[in-house]
């Protein structure tokens, strides 16, 4: 009997992992199970949320993986993971036996860290840190504030999925209000002191966008302590600070994906443990879990990172299922962010296996430079879309 891998959820890890065990092991039975027939990019949506992508730019779905790549694409959802019988339940009343399970299930929200506000108001007060339904949401809420309006952004303290992700959002907002309500406002109430390619993006706000945008770091107001939802309104400062938004963007802590959580993944963080050089879980040996719900080392949270562990963990597993040790695996992230659709900024590492964990490799990568031409700034934007069309097609292509 050749193997069985199941892989649960069909998102930037999950899919990777999918068509790479197939790659790498033709004869492997491997099957993807994903709730949606349609996967809306993370990256790209914020392009969207500013008016310079349609959903349709950001839109994938399951067909090569099923034909071209012969995975078993179930849609359904996975409601029990049973490590000890090697099991997984679903909604639609299945129960699938495994030899290797891949989880890639994403990221879950922790409505209950900040009182005022519950998951129920995101159809109110959208996040929009899942794509789909809540890009358009925020999208449509944009398009309807008045001239003048102020949109609140409340961001999250690290670590969390695509730092630099709220940021490129702001940039986004203020591409669209200077075009379309040029008196409005953007105020960032940011949970922590300083975030991704801060130099980068505020002198790029300040040359496009003038004072539009407003960062408050965490000790000076932005540490959001309750929402008033009913009043669109965020509070810190011990209550002497309050904030009334017209479009209140409210991204809130994070942890690995719920089915995580409830098969017993999670550790004494809100993540999941894995061994760093296979992504093989600390806790239920058999199961893999990598993207966002992973702890792994200095990588961030990123589509990147998920597409690059997913091999890893797909290579570590036909490795040991024919009783070869793992590799010493080299991974890499970069980072694209629109601050106009002309001009791009990006980060970049390579990450190696050191001191137990996953490194960043000295002297490799780095960011933008700060003093670079228009025309530089152009071509890394040229290179966002190179990046975006590459990656989507080896995930889902
Ligand atoms: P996901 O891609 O979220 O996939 C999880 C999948 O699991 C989903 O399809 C879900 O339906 C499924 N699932 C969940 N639970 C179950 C269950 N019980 N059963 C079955 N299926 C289940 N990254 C970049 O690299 N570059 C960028 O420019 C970038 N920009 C971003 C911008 C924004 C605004 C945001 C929010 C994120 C951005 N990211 C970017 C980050 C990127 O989207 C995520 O890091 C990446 O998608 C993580 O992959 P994943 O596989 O862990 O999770």
């Amino acid at each position: 009997r050749s193997a069985h891998v199941v892989v649960v959820g069909g998102g930037s890890g999950g899919a990777t992992a999918a068509k790479y065990l197939k790659r790498f092991s033709p004869e492997m039975q491997v099957t993807l199970i994903e709730p949606n027939a349609t996967y809306y990019t993370c990256y790209g949506s914020n392009w969207v949320i500013g008016g310079h992508a349609l959903m349709d730019d950001i839109k994938h779905t399951y067909g090569a993986l099923k034909d071209r790549h012969g995975v078993n694409v179930v849609q359904d959802t996975v409601t029990e993971v049973d490590p000890a019988r090697r099991t997984v339940r679903t909604a639609g009343g299945a129960t699938m036996n495994y030899d290797r399970l891949i989880m890639s299930p994403g990221i879950d929200f922790r409505y209950d860290a900040v009182p005022g506000i519950t998951a129920a108001d995101a159809e109110r007060i959208p996040h929009a840190w899942k794509a789909g339904e809540q890009t358009r949401l925020l999208r449509s809420q944009l398009e309807a504030m008045p001239n003048g309006g102020v949109f609140v952004m409340v961001a999250p303290g690290n670590p969390f999925r695509c730092p630099p992700g709220p940021y490129e959002r702001a940039s986004m907002v203020a591409h669209y209000f200077k075009q379309a309500k040029p008196r409005s406002k953007i105020i960032i109430l940011d949970n922590k002191e300083n975030f991704s390619k801060q130099g980068l993006f505020m002198s790029g706000w300040e040359q496009h966008y003038g004072e539009m945008i407003e960062w408050v770091p965490s000790s000076q107001g932005g540490q959001v302590e309750e929402i008033d939802a009913a009043n669109l309104t965020a509070i810190s400062d011990a209550g002497f600070t309050r904030i009334k938004a017209d479009v209140l963007n409210y991204i809130p802590p994070q942890s690995a994906g719920a089915i995580a959580q409830q098969a017993g993944l999670v550790g004494d963080t809100f993540w999941c443990p894995v061994n760093q050089l296979t992504f093989e879980s600390s806790i239920h040996p058999g199961i893999y879990v990598i993207g966002d719900s992973s702890v792994a080392g200095a990588m961030p949270k990123s589509g990147h990172s998920a597409n690059n562990q997913a091999k890893v963990a797909a290579a570590a597993i036909v490795r040991e299922l024919s009783g070869q040790e793992p590799l010493m695996p080299s991974t890499a992230n970069t980072c694209y962010s629109l601050i106009t659709p002309d001009h791009a900024i990006s980060v970049a590492a390579v990450y190696a296996y050191k001191d137990g964990t996953i490194s960043a490799v000295e002297g490799a990568g780095g960011v933008s430079p700060a003093d670079a031409p228009a025309s530089f700034r152009q071509q890394e934007a040229l290179y966002t879309k190179g990046w975006y069309d590459g990656i989507t097609a080896d995930i889902w292509g």
